[in-house]
């Protein structure tokens, strides 16, 4: 895993379930290319269902792109109401159903602040009490808070705001520690997790970087990379990186911020360990890793400008994930057209975290069922049409 708070405040046993990679198989059942939080989930719901022999490869390091640098955030009613969402909303709720269930298994840090989006204005209050009650009809809870309960709320925020958009029941994980749950579940079930494996070709056999793996059927989910990886067939969803930035400060009193705080460009939240951490930058760079001291700057002045007392901390560590955006800004999962070997899962852009539960429960039905009971109808690969290449 890259540096990130996430690997700062991992512990050491599931830092050395995510360090541990399996010797790639000569075979599988199913081969699942990327080991971010859609390959991870995915393996894990079909390991659910009775299939013995997954074999996960990554070509880097497991959760080592934007699975291992997101914020972690379940933030279910927020992202209901975000730009075409809507046909997400069934994903959303059988997601935050399939995380109360998960929690009963392992322990992955998760937390109940709610997530508080910023009035700034009284235009931005109106069309804030249209998301509230879209929120609520969508079957999440939403409610508007006056600036006396924001005030209660953030007793550390600043600035003038006409209220707040309060999701309560939204709430944050530790997306390593999810992982390593999962890796965990994979391989007691006999499965394999394989880092520093690249899929050269989706075969079969799947040609790798460690060797050909034979395998009834293969499911890729490799993030912004997935047309790279499925080219070959002819079929190129539109979805490409858009870059985040994130950066964490040292570790404060518990309380120091209550919810997750979002503005128009930024948000900031607190850790279990204290560590406060914040930014969500919206990158055009295509794949580019080069550190951007503009924008760790921008992200420094909007704390200063939210959280004042917060302003002479420095920065521990800062990051960068690519998000895998989509074109009609909703997932692919799937069968890929043309193929009934090949399947996909990929385009969360800002929900693959949340949606990893639902969408690795609902490629697992489709791959061993023929049929899911989550409805993903609009995330069908086929709206995308194999090229004529
Ligand atoms: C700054 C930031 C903040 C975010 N915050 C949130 C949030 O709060 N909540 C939320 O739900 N989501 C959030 N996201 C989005 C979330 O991280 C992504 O949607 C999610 O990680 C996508 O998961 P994935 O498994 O599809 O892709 P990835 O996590 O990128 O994993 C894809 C994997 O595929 C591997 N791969 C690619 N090509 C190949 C190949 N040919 N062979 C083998 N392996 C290959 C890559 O190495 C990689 O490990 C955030 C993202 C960023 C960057």
């Amino acid at each position: 895993m890259r540096d990130s708070i996430w690997r700062r405040t991992l512990g050491e046993a599931d830092l050395a379930v995510l360090e541990t990679s399996d010797e790639a198989p000569a075979s599988a059942d199913i081969v699942v290319v990327g080991a971010g939080p859609i390959g991870l989930a995915t393996a894990y719901y079909l390991v659910e269902a009775g299939v013995e022999n997954v074999c996960v490869i990554d070509r880097g390091d497991l959760l080592g792109e934007a699975g291992g640098a997101n914020a972690g955030g379940l933030w279910f009613a927020h992202q209901s109401v975000a730009e075409g969402a809507a046909s997400a909303v069934p994903l959303l709720a059988e997601s935050a159903v399939l995380y109360d269930e998960l929690e009963d298994r392992f322990a992955f840090d998760r937390t109940y602040g709610g997530l508080l989006e910023l009035i700034e204005d009284q235009a931005a209050h109106s069309i804030a009490v249209g998301r509230a009650a879209a929120a609520r009809n969508a079957g999440f809870e939403a409610e508007i808070l006056n600036t006396t309960e924001m005030r209660d709320l953030e007793p550390g925020l600043n600035g003038d705001f006409a209220g707040g958009l309060l999701y309560p029941d939204d709430g944050q994980v530790h997306p390593a520690k999810l992982a390593a749950g999962w890796i965990r579940r994979i391989r007691e079930a006999g499965g394999k997790v394989c880092a520093a494996t690249e899929a050269l070709r989706l075969g079969p056999p799947v040609v790798t970087s460690a060797g050909n793996i034979e395998a009834q059927c293969v499911v890729v989910a490799c993030g912004a990379w997935t047309p790279l990886t499925t080219q070959a067939l002819g079929w190129t969803p539109p979805i490409r990186p858009v870059r985040g930035t994130l950066l964490a400060l040292p570790e404060m009193p518990s309380g120091t911020i209550r919810s997750a705080v979002i503005g128009p460009k930024y948000y900031w939240w607190q850790l279990p360990s204290g560590a406060i951490v914040g930014g969500g930058s919206e990158e055009l760079v295509a794949f580019d890793r080069s550190p951007n001291e503009a924008i760790v700057a921008e992200i420094r002045a909007d704390l200063a400008a939210r959280f004042p007392t917060l302003a002479a901390q420095p920065t521990v560590c800062s990051w960068t994930g690519f998000r895998p955006h989509c074109g009609d800004l909703l997932p692919v999962i799937g069968g890929v057209p043309g193929r009934d070997d090949v399947f996909v899962s990929a385009g969360h852009f800002r929900m693959g975290v949340m949606t990893a539960p639902g969408s690795g429960l609902a490629l697992a039905q489709l791959i061993v069922d023929g049929e899911t009971e989550i409805d993903i109808e609009a995330m069908s690969p086929e709206r995308f049409a194999l090229s004529s290449a």
